[in-house]
């Protein structure tokens, strides 16, 4: 009989927003592919029986090419293996879960996907920053930061994301974020624009580091700010109020009765 192999998404880190389908998946498992974004919390409760390969992809340091974790899991679902590839937030959002679903399907690969509480979203929310409102925005646009703007033949369009106004939630943006925030000023956007970085976000290191698209890049400099973080760049960002955290319970942790 052959095995199966599932695209889990384990929400931006916590078993807090880890779906229910994607536990009972992951308490099943025989062999788990995981990479450091679901986060010390997930990774360290995963179960004791699975066979569990660290691709370790993140921050660039490969220990297993996509080609070769692609192979992983084909082989071991063809043995007959039940087998959970995990990935931070949801799969099918800037996590090669599409790329990873072709592959699957020309193997003859029983595949199934479990979306995931994406960062792109939750992360923001987190701080207090509703992506859409009525208000400020009635769109929203998810964009890679992955690729330098200046790069040749980009596939991203600069020029209209400067003019498509709403708000935009850049992924993957941390060490490009100078020249992205200089690029959409060039193509026109207000220099002006508030810009949040959320650092770690919905864990206990979580930071929000604010400014404008004219000075953000200089303030997460010296704020030394790293990777994961989501940008959120737009008038939403007004909305948010240190002052006024939204709450997220240590993960874990029951929400607590009323206080004495
Ligand atoms: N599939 C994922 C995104 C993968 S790309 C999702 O849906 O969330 C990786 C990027 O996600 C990171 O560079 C960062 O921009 C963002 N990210 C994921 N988890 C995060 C977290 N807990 N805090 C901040 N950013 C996070």
């Amino acid at each position: 009989m052959a095995g199966k192999v599932y695209l889990v998404g384990s929400g931006p880190g916590g078993q807090g927003l880890l779906t229910r389908r994607a536990a009972d998946i992951i308490s099943r498992a025989d062999v788990i592919l995981y990479d450091q974004l679901p986060g010390e919390r997930i990774l360290s409760s995963l179960p004791e029986r699975a066979e569990k390969i660290d691709c370790g992809k993140f921050g660039g340091r490969h220990t297993l090419e996509q080609d070769d974790i692609e192979k992983v899991m084909v082989s071991r679902a063809a043995a007959g293996k039940t087998v959970v590839r995990l990935k931070g937030g949801d799969p099918f959002v800037f996590g090669r879960g599409g790329e990873e679903l072709e592959i699957l399907h020309a193997a003859g690969i029983e595949a199934e996907v479990v979306p995931g509480v994406t960062s792109a979203v939750a992360v923001p929310a987190a701080a207090g920053i509703p992506v859409t409102h009525r208000k400020y925005a009635s769109t929203v646009t998810f964009i890679t930061g992955h690729e330098d703007p200046e790069k040749e033949g980009s596939a991203i369009d600069w020029e209209s994301l400067a003019r498509i106004g709403g708000t935009l939630v850049v992924l993957m943006g941390v060490k490009n974020l100078p020249i992205i925030a200089e690029t959409l000023v060039r193509h026109g956007k207000d220099e002006k624009t508030p810009v949040a970085v959320i650092e770690n976000g919905l864990r206990e290191n979580q930071r929000v580091i604010t400014g404008s698209l004219s000075d953000i890049a200089e303030v997460c400099r010296q704020e030394k700010v790293k990777p994961p973080a989501v940008i959120v760049i737009g008038d939403v960002v007004s909305l948010y109020d240190p002052l006024r955290p939204v709450l997220v319970p240590p993960d874990g942790e029951e929400p607590s009765g009323c206080p004495d």
